[in-house]
């Protein structure tokens, strides 16, 4: 048999497009338009329906960059349209003047009744409004002419990202606002042709399905008059069940088709676009769920939900009826889909802290599955933290974008530091917004790595990033493929159905061990340097917050600042979002995130002052309050000259013969040259020195960064090719007790300040730079004679380890990585941390010199210049500190990074005070102390073991106490650990390495 195959599917391509698509509308009516401009901020629609509305006409230009356009849109439903006769719908149909398809990227809206009721968000991709079949139409919609930032991303440098560059164009055409009537039949029909059309896109060949399914559509094409679809659509239909009717291979994949949409809360568009960006989906997913009883869509982010509470009540109870029959879902239990690697592991906790009990308190609902399918990288510490939660099960997709390795399992047990596992999935499509498309399903059998055990994964579908969420496209082509030959099989589902799938088939789950690092993005952890400060600033604030309020209550019977810590709180994890600490966001997010932070910064501050004023009394000693864990004087407040550990140990700073500089003190010896590079930095308790001769440390670096793509978010290895030493040593002299350094690099210029620390033990370097690159990469390097095949890098509760040579394509693509306070190298029983206040990113390699390897060159990331989506991303002034010290131990490492990110509070006061809590031997630390969530007055205590070795410790409390007992992360008993203390007992813990405890301690009532 002769085949014509490029005629054939030429023609039925043809057929789909300009025939049956769009003959699904058989008659259209354009109705009646007026419009009202807001200039800046949006408006409720009380505020809106209220303005005053102007006529406009269909194909005038609309909307500056940012701004909203009210629409009002009348006319009447013509009384032949009326009637519901099963054959046609009545709808509306917008066209705002979409720049291309892809929705939530650029324009969008969201329509409203007159009485404000909201039915649907407009997208380019879903343009539709489902109306009544009669009567009088009075619409509102509220355009947001959100510019189209992306532009197809190309990476291009735009002004369009705050509203004082954006410019007064306007930027889009209002198209078509019409009053259509769908025909329900051809619309049944192209459903059914395109996802038969769409499967032999994916059919190999020689397979008789293919062939068949194609004749099946070209004999449609034949009988079907394509003047007027109508008349034949029922004999084509039939033709056309023949093979839909055919059901899937046995053996074929299992889909849980998930209803999505992954909402950045702040992207290329600020928090406040994300608010309606939500509304809108969710009316979105509304309609859909009235369409199909099957249908269930999950959204994360408890931030979202409390939006959509404060903004739009309406809907609010809406989507409350729709989670009480389960058909909406909330995962995650996170406040927002955080960043998960540079987060603190206290904010990880009130992450999940504040999302439940968001979700507790608005739906009575709990998730136990992790949901973060976008951040960039996992640290090895979420294992831990996740169960402590009381989840069971973990989604990502995100660790399928790396540019190098392959991940080999898609449903695996991920095994933490501290040998926690959680089971956890990487839906094989390798997306989170599916669109159901034989390609996807395809692809999702075809990659799925445990097909030999298992049979099923997770495809979340519906338009993410900008949102929009699943269309009734979407669904139609899921119930097609239910049971088809062909195509894996699709079942609406939810994760939890996965996961328990999941743990009946696989019963030993493959093991990956350590963190989930992306190789993509590597630039997230220096891009925006001051929104990074912001966070690590904030974090120790409400850390200090919390200890004094808590030792104020217990003490002095202060009211402790629920209120006010809550606030702090969801400010800060807000900021946590995947596009906002990365650095990854236009001017307006990180602009309002620093807005954000300096008000933390102030609310803490006082908070701060209120509690240890309160704790010491009023007077005028010179005091000292102490927030630092491994402080020997931890969470007291003592006498200034008391103080950390003394300060009088002969520290001094002075001339070298060649005239270079020394600093010296009982336990370091530093010789500094006079061009500020450290030449010999000797351990004095043991003698060594630690420096390479020719290999100086301290040498700021500037390399051209000129990623190939995602600007922000990438540092291409190959940016090590260009760089160049900052040399040009403008001055280096004596300052007090500080030799300060000041250096011009490319149009910048670099100020430091070289000085001992208060115990002599460390060498602290102050950075202060002011920036002008472009694109450009500044970091500092650090190259010491420490022979080490690996470096310990601090993570949220303990630290990993990390090769430093490139020996296998895992090491060579791990060529920029991520640290919170520390990083460490060590030969035995001798060490070298680099502790670092505010910074996170660091590449750490071999040092070689003459042929051999010689020692460790350790680089802190300062600061990048991207030129998208920020053009001016980081250009300005900043500050940084870092310290060098000598370590014996981890230990060790673990208090400088603690002595520099959380150094003693000067205050005047009456009377020095005694901690509260301290912990008695042992390798632990106390992370945390707080009052309990619940209000309950309990003390909350978090201890951690920090150095990666099962430790005993005793816990003491410096208060009458009641019971004490070990709960989970979010303060409730726990199943798997009885450890309970009676009041008069001692509270005795042994650890496992790396174990978090939180013990709730009841406080004895008559002491407080
Ligand atoms: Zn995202």
């Amino acid at each position: 048999m002769h085949e014509h195959r490029l005629t054939t599917d030429g023609r039925i391509e043809r057929f789909l497009r300009d025939v049956l698509g769009p003959q699904r509308i058989a008659e259209r009516i354009p109705l009646a338009v007026t419009a009202s401009v807001v200039d800046g901020e949006p408006i409720p629609f009380a505020e809106a329906v209220a303005r005053p509305f102007a006529p406009f006409a269909v194909g005038s230009e609309w909307g500056r960059a940012w701004d909203t356009v009210w629409f009002r849109v009348t006319g009447e439903v013509p009384a032949e349209w009326s009637g519901a006769d099963g054959r046609h719908e009545v709808e509306l149909e917008v066209d705002l003047g979409y720049s291309s398809r892809l929705p939530g990227f650029q324009a969008e809206g969201i329509v409203y009744d007159a009485s404000g009721r909201m039915l649907k968000g407009l997208e380019p991709l879903n343009r539709f409004v489902p109306l009544p079949h009669a009567g009088a139409v009075d619409l509102l919609i509220e355009a947001a002419a959100n510019p189209n930032i992306a532009d197809d991303f190309s990476f291009r440098a735009t002004p369009l990202g705050h509203r004082d560059t954006a410019g007064d164009a306007l930027l889009y055409v209002l198209r078509r606002v019409d009053l259509v009537r769908r025909d329900v039949r051809v619309t049944e029909l192209w459903h059914d042709a395109t996802a038969l059309w769409d499967l032999v896109g994916q059919l190999p060949d020689e397979q008789p399905r293919r062939r068949r399914i194609v004749e099946a559509l070209a004999r449609v094409v034949d009988l079907v008059d394509p003047d007027d679809v109508a008349a034949d659509v029922d004999r084509a239909r039939e033709v056309l069940a023949v093979e839909l009717g055919r059901p899937a291979h046995a053996s074929a994949h299992r889909v849980h088709a998930v209803g999505h949409a992954h909402i950045d809360s702040a992207w290329l568009w600020p928090t406040r676009e994300t608010v309606r960006k939500f509304a809108r989906t969710l009316s979105n997913v509304l309609d859909l769920i009235d369409r199909d009883p099957d249908f269930r869509f999950v959204a994360s982010s408890a931030q979202q939900y409390a939006w959509v509470q404060q903004h739009y009540p309406e809907l609010f109870e809406r989507l409350r009826t729709a989670v009480d029959s389960g058909r909406i879902i909330p995962v995650g239990g996170m406040w927002v889909e955080s960043d998960a690697t540079m987060i603190g592991g206290e904010s990880m906790i009130r992450q999940f802290l504040l999302g439940s009990r968001f979700f507790r308190e608005a739906f009575g609902v709990e998730s136990d599955i992790v949901w973060l399918p976008d951040s960039f990288g996992f640290s090895a510490a979420l294992p831990q933290i996740f169960l402590g939660v009381g989840a069971t099960g973990f989604v990502t997709q995100k660790i399928s974008w790396n540019d190098t390795n392959r991940m080999p399992h898609h449903t695996f047990s991920w095994e933490g530091i501290d040998g926690s596992r959680i089971l956890t999935h990487f839906p094989p499509v390798d997306s989170y917004m599916s669109d159901l498309g034989a390609a996807d399903l395809a692809k999702a059998e075809r990659q799925y790595a445990e097909k030999a055990v298992g049979s099923s994964s997770i495809v979340p579908f519906g338009w993410g990033d900008g949102g929009g969420g699943p269309t009734r496209e979407m669904i139609a082509l899921g119930r097609r493929k239910g049971d088809l030959e062909g195509s894996p099989r699709v079942e609406f589902s939810t994760p939890a159905a996965f996961f328990d799938e999941a743990r009946q088939e696989i019963a030993r789950p493959p093991v990956w061990s350590g963190e989930l690092y992306l190789e993509l993005h590597r630039g997230v952890f220096t891009s925006q340097a001051e929104t990074k400060q912001g966070n690590r600033r904030s974090e120790a604030l409400l850390h200090e917050a919390e200890l004094w309020a808590a030792t104020a209550a217990v003490r002095s019977g202060a009211p402790y600042p629920h209120e006010e810590l809550d606030a702090a709180w969801r400010i800060v994890l807000l900021q946590q979002f995947h596009d906002i600490l990365p650095g990854t966001s236009i001017s307006w997010v990180h602009e309002e995130a620093e807005e954000r932070y300096a008000q933390v910064r102030r609310s803490l501050e006082s908070l701060i002052d209120a509690s240890v004023a309160a704790l010491a009394g009023e007077g005028d000693r010179a005091l000292r309050a102490i927030s630092s864990p491994c402080d020997p004087a931890a969470f007291a407040i003592v006498e200034s000259d008391l103080g950390t550990r003394s300060d009088a140990l002969g520290r001094a700073v002075g001339r070298a013969d060649d005239g270079g500089f020394v600093l010296e003190s009982d336990t370091l010896r530093v010789v500094i040259d006079r061009g500020g590079r450290i030449v010999s930095f000797v351990d004095l308790t043991s003698g060594r020195e630690l420096i390479v001769a020719g290999e100086p440390a301290n040498r700021f670096q500037l390399f051209r960064d000129r990623p190939a793509q995602w600007d922000a978010w990438d540092l291409d290895e190959n940016y090590r090719r260009t760089g160049r030493e900052v040399d040009d040593v403008v001055s280096c002299e004596i300052e007090g007790e500080a030799v300060v350094l000041r250096l011009t690099a490319g149009a910048s210029t670099i100020e430091q300040r070289i000085s001992l620390s208060p115990d002599g033990a460390a060498l602290d370097l102050d950075v202060h730079v002011d920036w002008r690159e472009d694109r450009m990469i500044l970091k500092l390097a650090l190259p010491v004679g420490i022979l080490a095949d690996r470096a310990s890098s601090e993570t949220q509760f303990g630290h990993v380890h990390r090769p430093t040579h490139a020996n296998t394509s895992w090491d060579a693509a791990r060529f920029e990585t991520v640290a919170h306070r520390w990083v460490q190298v060590e030969e035995p029983g001798q060490g070298l941390v680099v502790a670092n206040a505010s910074a996170y990113g660091w590449d750490i390699q071999r040092l070689d010199r003459d042929g051999r390897g010689v020692g460790t060159l350790l680089r802190a990331s300062l600061l990048r210049a991207a030129t998208f989506p920020d053009p001016d991303a980081d250009r300005g002034e900043h500050d940084f500190a870092l310290s060098l010290r000598p370590t014996r131990s981890i230990s060790d490492a673990v208090a400088e990074g603690y002595r520099r990110s959380r150094p003693p509070r000067a205050l005047r006061g009456a009377t020095p005070v005694a901690p509260l809590v301290r912990l008695e031997g042992g390798s632990a630390v106390i992370e945390t102390v707080k009052l309990a969530d619940d209000r309950s007055g309990d003390l909350i205590v978090r201890i951690y073991e920090a150095s990666g070795a099962s430790t005993t410790t005793a816990v003491v409390v410096d208060a009458r106490r009641g019971e004490a007992q070990c709960v989970d992360l979010l303060e409730r008993e726990r199943g798997d650990r009885r450890d309970a203390f009676a009041p008069d007992e001692e509270i005795v813990l042994l650890l496992r390495p790396f174990e978090i405890v939180t013990l709730r301690i009841r406080l004895d009532a008559s002491a407080v």
